[in-house]
Parts: C-alpha cells; structure tokens; sequence
C-alpha cells in the first residue's frame, strides 16, 4: 500500500549489542544536546544528494509536521521502554519495532509518542517509493555497522561528536578552506591543519562557528 502515510515494508538484521555501538552512543548523545528551541525534537538528516544511508534519532514526542521531501526508509535500532508510536494523518500509524524498516510519505503530517529517544538508521529521500532498493541498502548499512567499516552510516556532519583518535581539520580547497571531522592519523597523513583550543592549543571538540576562517571561540573539552 504505497499510498499509506507510514508503511511497514520488511526487516533487517541488525548486529548484536547494537545499543552499545559508537555510532548510536553518538546518535544518542547528540540527541540529548538538542535545545527544543534552536534545533526542535529530530537529528536532521543530509539528503541534497540523493538517498544516503545514515543515523538519526529523535528525542520523545515529536510535534505533527510534515517535511516535505518524499519517501523515507527508517529502520528502529533503540526504542525506549514502553514503545514508540508514530501517528499519521491518514491514521497509518506503527508501533515500531527494533529492525523494522517502515516507509514514510513525509508530505503527509506525522508525529511519535514514546518515553525518551528513539535512533534509526535512516535512508531517503526517494521521490516513489522503491521498498527493494531502501531494504537492501539499508541491510548493507547495517552490516558495515556491525564491523565498523570506515564509510559505516552516522549522524549528519553537524550533529557528529569528536570521539577518541579523531579531531576536526581543514584544508584548503580551490572554492575556499573546508573542515571535516577524520581520524587524527588521517589528518596529519594528509598534512591537514587541525583545529586547536584558542585557551590551550589542545584539540577542538567545539569549534567557533566562523572555523576555519576564525578560530578564537574553538575549545577543547576542559575549555
Ligand atoms: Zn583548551
């Protein structure tokens, strides 16, 4: 039934232990950091370029909205005690299940109840539904989480949080100086500028929001 608002569409199989894995510790943590004021209730998602497998995660309770993008593939890999339901509404509404995958129409008003934060795995937006291709690449995703492959699925750029042996750099390119977040051995392999605490000079955790043009207000995380 494509024309349901939310549509569960198949399974995946998820690695074990899946709550404990850098990657969703990550989702969850950042979660965690929104303020309902700036950035609402949802982990954005990067989707410019076409359906890309990626994390999200919402805190509990997200308002009725609609986003407007297409149809998006999400697949539950922590759910909190008690459940998460997501109501449309065209009244399609899923209890969701932990390795679920569920197709949602996001032009069609949405919202969930549950108890805390919920972490998916994420892929979209397709503009029809495509049910076979969102269920066999979001399996791949899953299975390069379960060996922490270097291209496995996180949260977007912006939500991600420096984790240990890795730092933010930036380098130089022809349309001006860009910083990602990378392993640290990556970074000084590439001869790449790492970011430094304007207090200490030790690795930036948080950096100024004009970095890497201005880099007075980067901190580490004892600044
Ligand atoms: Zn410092």
């Amino acid at each position: 039934m494509t024309d349901l608002a939310i549509a569960a569409v198949g399974t995946i199989k998820l690695p074990p232990d899946i709550r404990r894995h850098r990657r969703v510790r990550e989702a969850l943590a950042s979660v965690k950091r929104l303020t309902d004021f700036i950035d609402g209730r949802v982990l954005g998602t990067s989707n410019d370029d076409g359906p890309v497998t990626q994390l999200y995660a919402w805190k509990k309770n997200v308002q009725p909205h609609a986003d407007r993008t297409g149809f998006v593939y999400f697949a539950p890999l922590v759910i909190p005690r008690g459940g998460s339901l997501v109501c449309a509404e065209d009244a399609s509404d899923v209890l969701l299940k932990v390795g679920g995958v569920y197709r949602l129409n996001d032009f069609i008003t949405h919202g969930t109840y549950e108890n805390g934060s919920v972490v998916c795995l994420f892929r979209g937006p397709y503009p029809a539904p495509n049910d076979s291709e969102a269920l066999a690449e979001m399996q791949a995703g899953a299975d390069r989480l379960a060996v922490a492959a270097p291209d496995q699925p996180r949260v977007s750029p912006g939500f991600r949080i420096v984790g240990r042996g890795e730092c933010y750099a930036s380098e130089l390119h022809e349309d001006g100086r860009h910083s990602v977040l990378m392993s640290i051995a990556q970074a000084k392999r590439e001869g790449m500028e790492i970011a430094r605490c304007a207090h200490c000079g030790r690795r930036a955790v948080d950096l100024d929001h004009h970095y890497p043009w201005e880099q007075s207000g980067n901190r580490c995380e004892r600044h």
